[in-house]
């Protein structure tokens, strides 16, 4: 028995989120979806923001750019570009406000935050959501289904990061859910504590190691 939550980054992509959206409708599997904020101005892809809120996911705050950590931005330009994903997310974002950090290929180290940033992120009440398993599903958009089964049993909890991006990889989602469901697994759709350190603006542990000196 094992528990996974489901989280989506670097969407909304045409042709890939609403395939996305109809494998979770259909399994009835509720996640949370990290948009790029420059992304949403198109209409388009706002309207895919707004089809998955309406459908019950939360939605996310994953950078303007996705152009480089913010431990490696100037603290204004991170802080902005914070800022101004949350504006256009709007009431679409969930009240906890939640921040996925950009990791540049999904590596934790010291290039993630800076102090400044996390100053930033604590007047503005967010919540820090990392992450706990991260199958590689753009690098290998076939493989990652074994490679995330294998992580997930080997955690009692386990946050998982995919992407809508037109990889191919989702093509596996229906299938990987229904493994899922074989191996005794439970997808829930709220974060596992150990993979937030900052709550409402409010740190929960430490996170020196990913914070640039
Ligand atoms: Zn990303």
């Amino acid at each position: 028995m094992f528990d996974l939550t489901l989280s989506f980054d670097n969407g909304p992509t045409a042709d890939v989120t609403p395939f996305v959206l109809d494998v979770l409708a259909r399994r009835g599997v509720k996640s949370t979806f990290f948009v790029i904020g420059e992304k949403l101005a198109r209409a388009d892809n706002r309207a895919l923001t707004e089809r998955a809120h309406a459908e019950g996911h939360w939605i996310g705050n994953h950078t303007w750019s996705h152009s480089l950590p913010f431990g490696l931005m100037a603290p204004d330009a991170a802080n902005s570009e914070f800022d101004r994903t949350q504006a256009a997310i709007g009431p679409l974002g969930h009240a906890r406000r939640f921040f996925r950090p950009y990791g540049q290929g999904g590596n934790l180290d010291n290039r993630l935050l800076s102090k400044p940033v996390l100053d930033h992120l604590s007047r503005e009440r967010a919540t820090i959501v990392l992450w706990s398993a991260l199958p590689r599903d753009w690098q290998d958009p076939d493989g990652w289904v074994e490679r995330a089964l294998g992580q997930v049993a080997a955690l009692p909890w386990s946050l998982m990061v995919l992407h809508d991006l037109p990889t191919g990889a989702m093509r596996h989602l229906d299938r990987f859910i229904g493994l899922i469901g074989e191996r005794g697994g439970r997808i829930r759709q709220d974060f596992p504590p150990d993979c937030m350190p900052m709550v409402d603006g409010e740190m929960r542990f430490s996170i020196d190691e990913y914070v640039a000196a």
